[in-house]
């Protein structure tokens, strides 16, 4: 956060967005403390984020995606999302990342948007159905943030999601957003392929260029059937991946945001420190999105949502076994002792495959974020601040 970065929000966004953001980023310093505050008082855990896979239907077939498609498609009703949106309420918790398959696809998509005017929401889409239209009705309500996956450059695009057209599309999403004066991001998850198109100043310029105002850097981390495990980052290019997002953000005129180190440059795991879980299309409350496995089902309703993190087991059990493992991806980094944790547990396959825990026992440990003695600390300041204040252990690692 650099006041060049800041600005373009301020020349760029409209008002109702901008006002919006504000709200968010206010209601998100107390929802933050807020569940700091559960955990130092011990009382009845609820995360302070929930990620929501609101349907599985989706018009690209991504390598390594972790979604299973399927005819009909399956997908959250209203009434169980607007179910999750008041529960969560009920713990100051004020902010969803509303993902797919690809949520363009859901029907009533809009609906839960214009229900929950004070509610934030970040749209994880592939952009390629974002449309002038549908990005003007977003800028009527304000709360929503276009978060747009752009996976390399025309060519490693084509190659990783499938079809040719992909990334011209993306873009075009992108610029609608843009031109409907909305806070638009653009996320990618960083592999070998697409590491030197993506993690580039050129990049984070021609971003600029574009109009987008934040870039949202996940690594990749290989999953479902077919998941290209030969494509993940080894050691030397998390290094230069870190590196990269501390020296750019002292001067690139881009948010950059992640979502695995502290200020310090220490490796975390949200679902571990309970910051944020997942809950999948078909109902099942989940660790995180990639680890398919349920913590317990939404009834029609959601009524039972407080119950599955409260009473359940699975998950909190879940949060101390991925602490005990390190500070690092335990679904990469240690699928095999995960997978006799879940049998302990009695955890169900929620992969909508019915194949999480084959792909699990078959699969080759392997490092993620986590670097040990390779710790980058932030240099930017307001990084620094943001980090220390919003995005530390809340005494998960001790
Ligand atoms: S288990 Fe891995 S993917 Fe899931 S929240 Fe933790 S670090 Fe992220």
């Amino acid at each position: 956060m650099n006041s060049s970065s800041i600005a373009r929000i301020l020349a760029g966004c409209s008002w109702r967005v901008q006002r919006n953001l504000l709200r968010f980023a206010l209601n998100g310093h107390r929802t933050v403390r807020a569940f700091e505050q559960r955990i130092r008082e011990g009382k009845p855990f609820f995360p302070a984020f929930l990620m929501l896979s609101i349907t599985n239907q989706c018009n690209l077939r991504c390598r390594g995606c972790w979604v299973s498609q399927t005819k009909p498609s399956s997908q959250l009703s209203l009434n169980q999302i607007q179910g999750i949106i008041d529960t969560a309420a009920k713990y100051r918790s004020y902010f969803f990342g509303i993902l797919g398959g690809e949520p363009l696809f859901y029907p009533e998509l809009l609906t839960i948007f214009r229900k929950n005017p004070k509610v934030y929401f970040q749209l994880y889409t592939n952009g390629t159905m974002l449309d002038e239209k549908i990005a003007g009705e977003l800028a009527k309500l304000g709360n929503v943030t276009p978060l747009i996956s752009i996976e390399g450059l025309e060519t490693e695009s084509r190659r990783r999601r499938g079809r040719d057209d992909v990334f011209a599309r993306s873009i075009s999403g992108l610029e609608a957003a843009v031109r409907a004066k909305l806070f638009t991001g653009v996320t990618a998850s960083i592999n070998m392929k697409n590491f030197d198109e993506l993690v580039s100043r050129d990049y984070l310029d021609f971003l600029v260029s574009k109009g987008v105002h934040y870039i949202w850097y996940f690594i990749y981390r290989p999953c479902g059937p077919d998941p290209d495990c030969s494509n993940a980052l080894d050691r030397e290019h998390v290094l230069k991946l870190r590196r990269f997002l501390v020296e750019q953000r002292k001067t690139a005129k881009i948010l950059i945001l992640d979502a695995y180190w502290d200020a310090d440059g220490h490796a975390q795991c949200p679902g571990a420190m309970g910051l944020s879980h997942h809950i999948a299309p078909n109902g099942a409350v989940e660790f995180c999105p990639i680890l398919q496995s349920a913590g317990g089902f939404l009834n029609e309703d959601s009524s039972n949502l407080e119950e599955i993190f409260q009473k359940e087991t699975i998950l909190s059990n879940l949060r101390q076994f991925s602490t005990k493992q390190g500070r690092d991806c335990m679904v990469i980094r240690s699928p095999h002792e995960l997978l006799e944790e879940l049998k302990k547990n009695h955890a169900q396959d929620s992969s909508g495959r019915s194949a999480f825990y084959r792909e699990l026992e078959e699969r080759t440990p392997m490092p993620c974020h986590d670097v040990p003695g390779g710790e980058i600390p932030e240099k930017s300041a307001m990084y620094r601040f943001g980090k220390r204040n919003y995005f530390f252990g809340f005494g998960a690692y001790g």
